[in-house]
């Protein structure tokens, strides 16, 4: 062991010779703050006079312990991103924190918390989060909690002047690792010079959308079709995109599968096995079809299947999975672990489970789904469809759970998207991968200018909210 790191492991001791050693080195440091010297001047010292030299300089942004929670606001956005509600927290020290309701998702949702939150200490992250946990649910509907979270760790991290993977444990890795979509085509050959533009781009890491969507022109590729001559939605009460993958009596036949799996062949003799690529949107079908398609596509060696049938059949899930060697991936719509994630993986149901930090409940709680993920053997990805502030949010995550894979780009196609943020190196995806932003909190600051322009008309940018600071009600959910 070498001398300094011994050093650390040695018990204080009550003698003249420790109190001349603090004395020395307080006078050491006296001289190192007035002289600042270089990290050179500390080759041969002490590892503690090292760090407290190194550190010194760390103030903290406010006094975190009297934070308060003082008003909450929203700036609607679109075209840049999905429809997406940006959330700002305002506090009594002049620091604020941001984070993104979920893509699609309604501005209320975060709005309905703002009564809970008022002169609560921002930092107290966990113990709000389960206060307002019980307003959220799955789908879009886990977007004001998971905002509204996301939120309070960038004020934690500015009060305590710390980046919130730091907060979360500290990170594994120092760039996070993103995989992207891109538009679709009925040509494979187009589809896959598409998929190479983005190869070409620097990504690592692809997913497509191949789905019944595709072939349903083709005479003879789908039984029951739901725009077919048959018309089987003329009476229901419901369209096709709106009932559930069990109840569609869609079918895909013997050349319905073969087409299908001409685009995965094409896509692989154009990009090569080297990179992983996953695919989405197949479409709404029963667990027959989709045990016919995972089994058919084994030998394009596919990232994942996902969402394939929707999460909450769980039991159907397992099927699927136990009856090929394709990875299956479901959880964008699944909010928080109990009640949500948990028993997909007890169950190891999937492969791969995919968060959407903006829906299962936030940072913390996506760090949480990913630790129990590991504990199972399951791999852990995140989806993410809104704006650069959430999509850093997911970073911080995505940094510090071990067991992380890809991180979703879903703005790719829109230059603009970066420059909604300001504070951080631009590019901020830079071949495929984002580094860890370093700043406190979550690391950006919004430029208020190009939120303006993206603005959703009739929406202000952070219009005051008074009607929601105040509610009647009884939150306890227990007798
Ligand atoms: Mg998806």
């Amino acid at each position: 062991m070498n001398k300094n790191l011994k050093d650390l492991f040695k018990l204080p001791q009550k003698s003249s010779g420790t109190e001349a050693k603090v004395n020395d080195r307080r006078s050491f440091l006296q001289k190192a703050s007035l002289g600042g010297l270089s990290l050179g001047a500390f080759i041969n010292s002490p590892i503690e006079e090292t760090l407290e030299y190194t550190t010194q300089k760390v103030n903290r942004f406010s006094a975190p312990t009297d934070l308060k929670i003082t008003d909450m606001r929203i700036a609607e956005i679109s075209e840049v991103v999905f429809r997406t509600p940006i959330v700002r927290i305002y506090t009594n020290q002049g620091i604020v924190g941001h984070g993104d309701v979920r893509d699609g998702a309604a501005k209320e949702y975060a709005l309905f918390l703002k009564s809970r939150l008022l002169g609560e200490n921002p930092c107290n992250v966990e113990r709000l989060f389960k206060k307002i946990r019980q307003f959220g649910h799955h789908g879009r509907q886990g977007g004001g909690v998971s905002g509204v979270e996301m939120a309070l760790w960038d004020l934690a991290g500015k009060a305590y002047n710390v980046p919130v993977y730091q907060l979360l444990g500290g990170k594994y890795r120092d760039r996070v690792r993103v995989y992207c979509d891109t538009t679709t085509s009925p040509d494979p050959t187009e589809y896959a010079k598409r998929m190479q533009e983005r190869v070409d781009m620097g990504y690592t890491a692809l997913k497509m959308d191949i789905g019944i969507n595709l072939i349903k022109d083709i005479p003879g590729a789908l039984i029951n079709a739901p725009e077919g001559d048959l018309n089987p939605y003329q009476y229901e009460y419901t369209k096709y995109n709106m009932t559930q993958h069990p109840f569609t009596n869609v079918q895909i036949t013997d050349k319905g599968i073969d087409k299908l799996m001409e685009f995965l062949d094409v896509m692989r003799s154009q990009i090569g096995y080297e990179i992983p690529m996953g695919t989405d949107h197949w479409g709404h079908f029963s667990v027959n079809e989709a045990i016919k398609i995972a089994r058919a596509a084994e030998p394009y060696n596919l990232a994942y299947i996902e969402d394939i049938i929707p999460w909450h059949y769980i039991d159907q899930w397992r099927e699927i999975t136990d009856s090929s060697t394709t990875p299956t991936q479901t959880g964008e719509d699944i909010y928080t672990l109990e009640g949500g994630f948990k028993e997909l993986i007890d169950k190891r149901a999937v492969d791969i489970v995919h968060p959407d930090p903006n829906t299962a409940g936030g940072i913390l709680e996506t760090k949480r789904i990913g630790d129990y993920a590991s504990l199972h053997g399951i791999g852990f990805m995140h989806h993410h469809a809104a704006g650069p502030v959430s999509f850093l949010g997911c970073v911080h995550s995505a940094a510090a759970t071990e067991n992380f894979k890809w991180l979703e780009h879903h703005a790719v196609d829109k230059p603009k998207w970066e420059d909604l943020v300001t504070g951080i190196e631009k590019p901020i995806v830079q071949n495929g991968y984002v580094k860890v932003p370093e700043k406190p909190g979550i690391g950006v600051e919004l430029n208020e200018e190009v939120v303006k322009e993206f603005l959703i008309k009739g929406e202000k940018l952070f219009a005051p909210t008074p009607e929601w600071n105040e509610i009647r009600a009884n939150d306890r959910l227990w007798s």
